[in-house]
């Protein structure tokens, strides 16, 4: 056991200090090699040590280096060294961290990580917070709440009774709503065609100026953080507008909420905390390993009925139960890393960090303005759009950015328009992998575009 969780250590450790030294996607011959490891179903087994080292040297250079500092596709950061640590030690724990009678010590840790978060946030001590998958689950389980306050409301149980029957609930998102977010409403039984969108400005915003009028309670999702122009939705503005009908209004900040965590940020997001849920992943910009999302609900019965349940065998504990607040009942203590982000980087770290990625792309759009290339999005938070050109010269600059290695971007739409994408979230870019990623974004755009 020793033996083979050192050279667990040793091999991770390894991995994370090459990243730098290597091209970021994996090369043709590390992605051929992968075929080795599908074979027959062993009849019988192999010595662990083997088996890790062959994961290792066959798993390890086929990764995509997420982890270092040039990966600025999608909204995906690197895990935090501590994070990492700490993963280490909850896995060796094994905890089922969904009752006190299983892991005292988890429920303990993630209640303090649950009281952290509330505070980072400046919002409500008695809100309740479930630590799930990710922002997918993140907004079904805060929807699942919302679902269960609107049409208890309107007099109907739908736990008890479903939907079938039920007092229609008008639901309106932005035009600019993650596909995620449409997906939870359908798994809820919205629909995902049925929410009534809401008109959008240049930046993808819901325009406060044309919001039409309520008949009664309807639940709308809100975005704080477009994943395209990182823009923010007037939050203060719609919940007047929600409540004002007895409705629900949710937010969706899976990225975006880390900016309320910033004094210079924070601006933002401005009344965000008037909404009644929120998303969030910590998995994203607070750089702690997947899976990690966190729901927050201000209506912590709400949430209870939504997602309780009880059997003769399952003992409730007097205090905080975890599992009467997520959709599922087993699961690892994701929040020990939440704890461990929050206790390293302290207030003043996780600003530090939230206004590192933002100042790193505020210099690859001065890079990218000052070699002629338009940035079509204001740089308010951490992404950027850029069009190297028309249509599809933009995919051609993305290809080539990804195979020379250097750094990833991925493309992307942005109001008709073809553009490269480029999101800074990880706590390990540094200026030096800003100024060389931007050197090799700039020679592929020559590339391409010379030829
Ligand atoms: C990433 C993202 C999601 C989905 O989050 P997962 O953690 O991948 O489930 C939802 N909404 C927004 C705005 C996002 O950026």
């Amino acid at each position: 056991m020793r033996d083979l969780l050192s050279d667990a250590a040793q091999r991770a450790i390894g991995y994370l200090e090459h990243l730098d030294r290597r091209s970021v996607v994996p090369t043709p011959a590390a992605l051929a090699r992968l075929r080795d490891l599908d074979r027959p179903l062993p009849t019988s087994g192999a010595d662990p040590l083997a088996v890790l080292a062959e994961l290792d040297e066959i798993g390890s250079p086929a990764t995509v280096a997420t982890a270092g500092g040039r990966f600025f596709g999608f909204v995906i950061g690197g895990a935090l060294p501590a994070t990492v640590a700490a993963n280490w030690l909850a896995t060796a724990w094994d905890q089922e961290a969904g009752m006190p009678a299983t892991s005292p010590a988890t429920v303990a840790i993630e209640a303090v990580a649950h009281r952290w978060l509330l505070e980072l946030f400046g919002l409500p001590s008695t809100c309740a917070t479930a630590f799930v998958t990710g922002a997918t689950m993140a907004n079904f389980t805060a929807l699942a709440a919302a679902r269960n306050a609107v049409l208890a409301r309107l007099g109907w149980n739908v736990e008890a009774d479903g939907l079938i029957g039920a007092p229609p609930v008008p639901v309106y998102v932005g035009a600019e709503v993650h596909p995620t977010a449409r997906k939870a409403l359908g798994l809820l039984g919205f629909g995902r065609n049925r929410p009534i969108e809401l008109p959008v400005d240049d930046q993808g915003r819901i325009r406060a100026d044309r919001l039409p009028p309520l008949a009664g309670p309807a639940l709308v999702l809100a975005q704080a953080g477009n994943v395209n122009t990182g823009a923010a939705d007037p939050i203060a503005a719609l919940a007047d507008w929600v409540h004002g009908a007895g409705g629900w209004l949710h937010v969706d900040g899976a990225f975006g909420l880390w900016a309320a965590a910033s004094p210079a940020y924070a601006h933002l997001v401005a009344g965000f905390e008037a909404a009644d849920s929120w998303a969030t992943d910590a998995h994203k910009w607070l750089n702690v390993p997947y899976d990690s999302g966190v729901a927050i609900v201000t209506d912590a019965e709400a949430l209870q009925r939504a997602m309780g349940l009880s059997a003769a065998y399952l003992p409730l504990a007097a205090g905080r139960q975890p599992d009467r607040f997520t959709p599922e009942l087993s699961r690892r203590a994701r929040g020990v890393e939440v704890w461990a982000a929050l206790a390293t980087l302290g207030r003043a770290g996780v600003a530090d960090l939230v206004d590192r990625c933002c100042r790193h792309a505020r210099r690859f759009a001065a890079g990218l303005t000052a070699a002629g290339f338009p940035i079509l999005n204001d740089v308010v938070l951490n992404q950027v759009l850029v069009a190297f050109g028309p249509g599809e010269v933009n995919d051609r600059v993305a290809a080539r950015i990804q195979a020379d290695g250097v750094c990833w971007c991925g493309v992307t739409e942005w109001q008709g328009r073809r553009a490269v994408r480029i999101s800074v979230s990880s706590w390990a870019t540094t200026d030096a992998d800003v100024e060389r990623s931007l050197t090799a974004i700039l020679g592929a755009a020559a590339a391409v575009r010379g030829g």
